[in-house]
């Protein structure tokens, strides 16, 4: 083990959001097996915390494959060891650190408008692959997340100012702002607008410098969540392809369903298929029955009626072989196509039946009074396996 005599690393990414690479002196370097622990004098990558994962990049050219805090020091989780002492060049992937950046800084500004609107609290945040998403301790409507995503979009296009301070003690005793924790040292507090005229939240992560830098801001979904309301973003090019993929879905539905091209005409248009969908499955059902009648009063009265139907739908074949139960001792009915059956075997012999093709024939299921499943057998099969069966 390495002895690692400086503890603390110089955090680049809390005072300027912008550096994409960076020099530094290895302090440190633990491990073996592809994965190091390298501990530098100063970074830029910002190590997983308060919902956002770490910055993943290079340091002289070895990956990065992971950055947190571990005994309050930053690790760099690298492939390959670096020599103490050696001076070396960082380079994050930039372009996933922008994405954070935005979202990040847009709940900020979504949490501060919720808050002085409603009085509410944010209080859970996590930067997924997908979305991000933000916990609020109250219970919101659509309308008010439609106010409020306005709002969010009016101070990205009003282009405020967004930078970092580290207040005092005392100076934090008089300034008011949004925090999830209750310290008193080494805050950092991330301003928006001039003098935190937007907000002021205590935050340790790396923020766009400018609001407008967010682009576009959408709340993407939003469902009651532990008492409150949890709410999906996204920003930027992540929402610009949202929204594309949201209007070719439109432009495919209204194609399908020959309606304008319009979300409000083809929810109308899907809800009326929908319902004509469910007033068919009453009619199939209805005739269904109606056969089912026809096909149990052409029945032979023996002890076992083997039946085989054409249709697939296992409550139709289900319905019929009960009813034929009825009429005759035992039923085995065999509906779908030949070679792949859908069975069903209800009545006195029901078990007996269900061993005899097990015994003979390649069958998967089970039941205790009605016996379904699935039967991988010719009709000649079936029907020779009970050809002058007397059960
Ligand atoms: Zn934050």
């Amino acid at each position: 083990m390495t002895e690692r005599k400086i503890k603390n690393t110089d955090r680049i990414y809390e005072k300027d959001s912008s550096v994409s690479f960076f020099e530094a002196t290895v302090l440190s370097c633990d491990g073996g097996e592809g994965e190091y622990k390298t501990v530098l004098d100063r970074t830029a990558f910002f190590p997983t915390g308060g919902g956002q994962s770490c910055d993943l990049g290079t340091l002289n050219g070895i990956e990065v494959k992971d950055v947190h805090i571990e005994n309050g020091e930053i690790i760099h989780v690298t492939q390959s060891p670096l020599a103490v002492g050696e001076k070396v060049r960082g380079i994050l992937n930039f372009s996933e650190r922008e994405e954070k950046m935005r979202s990040h800084t847009a709940e900020h500004i979504l949490s501060s408008i919720l808050n002085t609107k409603y009085g509410l609290s944010n209080v859970g945040f996590h930067l997924g692959t997908v979305d991000t998403t933000c916990d609020f301790d109250g219970v919101l409507t659509l309308k008010q997340l439609n106010e409020a995503e306005d709002e969010v979009n009016r101070i990205i296009r009003e282009n405020h100012p967004v930078y970092p301070v580290f207040p005092t003690e005392n100076e934090l005793k008089t300034l008011e702002y949004r925090s999830k924790l209750d310290l008193t040292e080494d805050v950092r507090i991330v301003m928006i607008g001039e003098n935190g005229s937007v907000d002021k939240c205590a935050c340790c992560a790396p923020h766009v410098k400018k609001t407008g830098n967010i682009g576009y801001f959408k709340i993407v979904d939003f469902y009651k969540y532990k008492g409150g309301t949890r709410v999906h973003i996204l920003t930027g090019i992540k929402a610009l392809e949202r929204a594309r993929d949201d209007f070719e879905g439109i432009k495919t539905l209204s194609a399908l369903l020959s309606s304008p091209r319009n979300a409000q005409s083809v929810s109308e248009a899907a809800e009326r298929i929908c319902e004509e969908n469910e007033a068919l499955e009453r009619e199939i059902s209805a005739l269904n029955e109606r056969i089912n009648g026809y096909i149990v009063k052409e029945l032979p009265d023996t002890d076992l009626a083997v039946v085989f139907d054409e249709r697939k739908n296992s409550q139709t074949l289900r319905s019929l072989c009960l009813s034929a139960a009825e009429k005759v001792k035992t039923a085995a009915v065999f509906g779908g196509e030949n070679g792949r059956f859908t069975f069903v075997v209800a009545g006195e012999a029901a078990q007996n039946i269900f061993a005899k093709m097990k015994n003979s024939l390649n069958v998967r299921g089970g039941g205790k009074e009605v016996i379904c499943g699935t039967a991988f057998a010719s009709e000649s099969e079936i029907k020779a396996l009970f050809d002058g069966e007397n059960i």
